[in-house]
């Protein structure tokens, strides 16, 4: 089992790069630890996801304002929140190899991972990178990048009461970079220095917590399952007094079995009034006149996760003789490339012509889809079954005279003729 999912990792790994979904970040300068670069394919499968989630959490509601603040921030905001005395992580080195590792992640306590060594006492390692504003270098001018989207909303909670005079409960909504100088970043796009979360901070009266806590459970439930996540990989978890973050009194952890183990995906966390109250921030009712400091939930998302979560998820393999074909089964609603576009051969202009209208009524109408004349049918088909595109359209000599194209299934090879004016409808359809 734990060969079997080392080699899933790999091959998800090999796969994105070949492919064009995620390549190392500043690959001809040898790498920078911790940092991902998402191709073409890579950065259309965060893109809907992105656009599920904004339609899912701020559109569709009526109660959720999305925002986007500046990754810059004035440090007092991180004095406030906390997070300049207490976001860190404890870290310890090596005696004998001098390796640093996040001392909980040891594979086995005072023990280097590396060379076996022991490892030195912790100390408390703070994860904000800090920069320098301005032309005058001396403390004042020390800035952080944000190490969470939150605080992004809180700073801009009066800004938004302002100007829409909100009823609680409502949300801020932010998709957005965060930064964090991971000790050890790890596990391909799952522990990374720079990353994108979607989170939302739902302001409420206290005595509704509770109510909402169990309510975005649910909603979050439902998100993994819209997605394509694989639920059975899904885990809940309890975080227990002592390993909560400073803000949190009650944190639920959403854990997945990646091919490396059962890690954290999401997290859903009851801030309490912890971070309107450090900013100074207080709201008044309009109708009661009554002024409070309203407790917030947290539901955060974070998005390479999701996209490793997602990979993971998909990657199947199926054998049909000796021949392996690998898969990625995603919904039609996340996929890169909705519908490939062929003509049955490459140096037939007749037929190049034909495919290439059909290709781009399709691009009009979906945007994501691929023209592919490479190889034969059988090669075209493998790639696109590798980059997880549901449908393939092949334009052959029939079409001429029938206006029917063969559309192939993704995930049972199957192939259905359909008249050229149905094929928007039909993947609409299915899109649904
Ligand atoms: P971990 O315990 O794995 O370090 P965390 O509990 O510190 O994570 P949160 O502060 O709750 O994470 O951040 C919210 C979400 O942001 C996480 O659930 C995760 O999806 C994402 N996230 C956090 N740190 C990273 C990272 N270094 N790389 C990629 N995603 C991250």
């Amino acid at each position: 089992m734990e060969n079997e999912n080392k080699n899933l990792m790999e091959k998800i790994i090999s796969l994105s790069k070949r492919r064009g979904f995620i390549y190392q970040g500043s690959e001809v300068y040898g790498g920078l630890a911790g940092t991902w670069d998402y191709g073409p394919l890579g950065v259309a499968l965060k893109n809907n996801i992105k656009n599920l989630w904004w339609k899912m959490f701020v559109d569709s509601r009526e109660d959720m304002y999305g925002i986007d603040a500046a990754i810059l921030m004035n440090s007092e905001v991180w004095k406030s929140s906390g997070h300049v005395d207490t976001f860190t992580d404890p870290l310890v080195e090596c005696t004998k190899c001098k390796r640093r590792f996040r001392e909980d992640q040891l594979k086995e306590k005072d023990v280097c991972d590396d060379c076996g060594g022991k490892t030195g006492e912790a100390r408390q390692f703070n994860m904000m990178f800090a920069t320098q504003i301005g032309a005058v270098e001396d403390s004042s001018a020390t800035v952080y990048l944000r190490p969470e989207t939150a605080q992004g909303m809180f700073v801009n909670f009066k800004n938004v009461v302002d100007s829409f005079h909100p009823k609680l409960p409502f949300g801020l909504a932010q998709i957005g970079k965060a930064f964090r100088n991971e000790i050890t970043p790890r596990d391909f796009i799952f522990r990374v220095r720079e990353f994108e979360q979607m989170e939302i901070e739902y302001f409420l009266k206290p005595a509704d917590w509770e109510k909402y806590f169990e309510y975005f459970r649910g909603e979050m439930l439902q998100w993994m399952e819209i997605i394509g996540i694989d639920m059975n990989h899904v885990h809940e978890l309890e975080v227990g007094d002592g390993d909560r973050a400073h803000y949190s009194a009650r944190t639920v952890d959403f854990e997945f079995d990646f091919p490396f183990g059962r890690k954290e995906l999401y997290g859903l966390a009851y801030r309490t009034d912890f971070d309107l109250k450090n900013h100074g921030l207080t709201y008044q009712d309009e109708d009661t006149n009554e002024k409070i400091t309203p407790h917030v939930i947290e539901p955060s998302f974070g998005l390479d996760r999701t996209v490793l979560a997602l990979m993971a998820s998909a990657y199947t393999e199926d054998t049909n003789g000796e021949e392996v074909r690998p898969y990625l089964a995603f919904k039609p609603s996340v996929s890169p490339v909705i519908c490939a576009v062929s003509p049955l051969l490459k140096n037939k202009p007749e037929l190049r012509e034909y495919a290439h209208i059909v290709y781009r009524m399709l691009k009009d109408e979906f945007g994501r889809v691929m023209w592919d004349d490479n190889g034969n049918i059988g090669k075209r088909y493998r790639r696109q079954d590798e980059i997880g595109t549901p449908w393939c359209i092949v334009v052959d000599f029939d079409t001429l005279t029938d206006d029917s194209v063969t559309i192939r299934d993704r995930d049972t090879g199957m192939q259905e003729r359909i008249k050229k004016e149905d094929i928007v409808d039909y993947i609409k359809d299915k899109l649904n």
